[in-house]
């Protein structure tokens, strides 16, 4: 998606240990129009699915989420990020370890907001090495639903993460794939 690769050219800054930040249009301060349009190009790659929810994990993946249900004009359900949990028994939940963080969280979604017969569409703001997207197949899993999709807005190539999706057989779509991170600062797309 050029609008994105220009936006991400433009502002985006190389981090130490492969990380890139893009606080200024998706994890801090959010365009709006872009996300507007990343929605919509979700709805088109996926538009066969037959999706009936957008699933995701708070915070950074809400924003594109969003926009996608808007565009499928399905309800979004964002997993939250738990420290201690209550009322277990009400929640779906499954442990995931930040790239960015270098923790583990549990994230949860209540049982309420789950069908049995749901086809999930999974978005998320990166994909590094597969551990949001594996929480969110876990919990899939475990409510028993099928995963039709997944949605990543920036895809690091040189890291792992696709690979636990296509041994899934899912279809997965990045809108933006970044295969180098350089020292100097550069950005390679693939
Ligand atoms: P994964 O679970 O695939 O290893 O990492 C994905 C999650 O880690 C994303 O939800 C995102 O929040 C965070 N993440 C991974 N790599 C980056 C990065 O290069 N930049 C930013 N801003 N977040 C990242």
């Amino acid at each position: 998606m050029k609008l994105l690769e220009d936006k991400i050219k433009n502002e985006g800054i190389v981090l130490p240990h492969n990380v890139l930040k893009v606080d200024g249009f998706l994890n801090h301060q959010v365009d709006p129009q872009l996300m507007f349009e990343i929605g919509k190009e979700f709805a088109r790659l996926f538009k066969n699915k037959k999706v009936t929810k957008v699933l995701t994990v708070e915070s950074s993946g809400i924003a594109p989420a969003v926009m996608t249900g808007l565009a499928m004009n399905v309800p979004v359900v964002f997993a939250r990020k738990h420290k201690s949990l209550t009322l277990t028994h009400d929640l779906y939940t499954a442990s995931v370890y930040s790239y960015t963080k270098q923790t583990s969280n549990q994230i949860s979604i209540s049982k309420r907001f789950i069908n049995k017969n749901d086809k999930v569409l999974i978005i998320d703001d990166f994909l590094a090495n597969g551990q949001a997207v594996s929480g969110l197949f876990d919990i899939a899993d475990a409510a028993k639903i099928d995963v039709v999709g997944v949605g990543i807005v920036i895809e690091k190539t040189f890291q792992k993460g696709s690979q636990i999706i296509k041994d899934r057989g899912v279809q997965l779509e990045s809108l933006a794939r970044i295969k180098a991170l350089n020292e100097d600062g550069s950005i390679e797309f693939d």
